[in-house]
């Protein structure tokens, strides 16, 4: 990859340095680049032609390997089988024990830990997510960490840093990626998606709702799901009397991401419109806003939204989860 390809990861990989440490942390938000600059970062040091934080040359034999995924001295730890559209999904511990990264995994790395590199001077580990690590994975990794070969280089990737083990997170330089702002998310989404989006608004809701990643940007205006889910549920709950059957009947079908990205995001401008009376997410369904809050407080919508929270840690629970929607939505506040 080029760099120059993800602007905004220009200023993270200037702040690593010209030599790559034994262990580094790269942290920040879902869908902004935290993978690609972690495999430039391996690629520019296994490179034969640079061989430190630079531009990997791309056609020495060594990055031909990289590219082809098959490069001796690299290996990739993930739970990659977990389902991409769920990534913006935050339930807690609810999936976690499906996605860990095992002590086993974590222990298959030994011999590729001690070995010499097979070329050049270099061996290169990505571990992605990190915090899915679990305690003991935690251990057995700190052990290779601590007291790394000349030649190996650890690259974590974490959204959550604070999820890992402090005597793990102690160890590594940390590199925090921040995405860029609006207008220049904005200018870089445009560039990518090439006139596919029609509606500025649209693309404009989606960077906002994705705190701005860029990736996650991209993937959030191709969702025709959470629009067309989020129009159904905005016109059900703007109705004189609320249907809590027909809501549940509805949001029984939508993907707990999904559901999960409409909700915050009315529940946050209920409120800011009793606060600002402004909208962050619903400039284009400002109509419907008014008529969902009426008279409501903010007091009675967050005690809503600690029922939908304590909903979500119960949704990976399928034959519940037309029940617990209904007394969810019986519960919706009304004048
Ligand atoms: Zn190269």
């Amino acid at each position: 990859m080029q760099l120059t390809d993800y602007p905004w990861l220009t200023e993270p990989k200037n702040s690593v340095g010209k030599i790559l440490p034994p262990a580094l942390l790269i942290h920040g938000v879902e869908g902004i680049g935290k993978r690609a600059l972690a495999n430039y970062l391996a690629q520019s040091v296994l490179c034969e032609e640079t061989s430190s934080v630079n531009d990997p040359c791309g056609k020495c034999p060594s990055c031909a390997l990289f590219t082809a995924d098959t490069h001796p001295d690299f290996k990739l730890l993930t739970n990659d089988d977990e389902d991409a559209s769920s990534s913006g999904n935050d339930l807690g511990d609810t999936k976690k024990s499906k996605h860990i990264i095992s002590v086993k995994a974590v222990r298959s790395l030994g011999t590729f830990c001690v070995t010499k590199p097979h070329r050049g001077h270099a061996k290169v580990i990505v571990i992605d997510p990190a915090e899915h690590l679990n305690q003991s994975a935690s251990n057995a990794l700190l052990k290779n960490v601590e007291e790394p070969a000349e030649f190996l280089h650890f690259i974590l990737v974490a959204k959550h840093k604070e999820r890992l083990l402090p005597t793990l997170l102690s160890r590594c330089l940390k590199v925090n990626v921040r995405p860029p702002d609006a207008q220049e998310a904005f200018r870089w989404v445009a560039t990518q998606i090439d006139g596919q989006c029609k509606d500025p608004y649209r693309q404009e809701l989606s960077i906002a709702l994705s705190g701005n990643a860029p990736l996650s940007s991209i993937r959030v205006i191709a969702d025709e799901d959470f629009f067309s889910n989020r129009e159904s549920i905005l016109s059900l709950l703007s109705q004189n009397q609320i249907d809590p059957f027909a809501l549940a009947t509805l949001c029984e079908k939508i993907e707990v991401p999904t559901l999960q990205r409409i909700i915050y995001a009315l529940l946050h401008d209920l409120m800011f419109l009793n606060i600002q009376q402004d909208v962050a997410f619903h400039e284009d369904k400002k109509t419907e806003l008014g008529r969902i809050k009426r008279s409501l407080s903010n007091k009675a919508f967050s005690r809503w939204l600690s029922l939908f929270n304590d909903y979500l840690k119960s949704a990976s629970h399928p034959l519940n989860r037309r029940l617990a929607l209904e007394a969810l939505f019986l519960k919706w506040p009304q004048t």
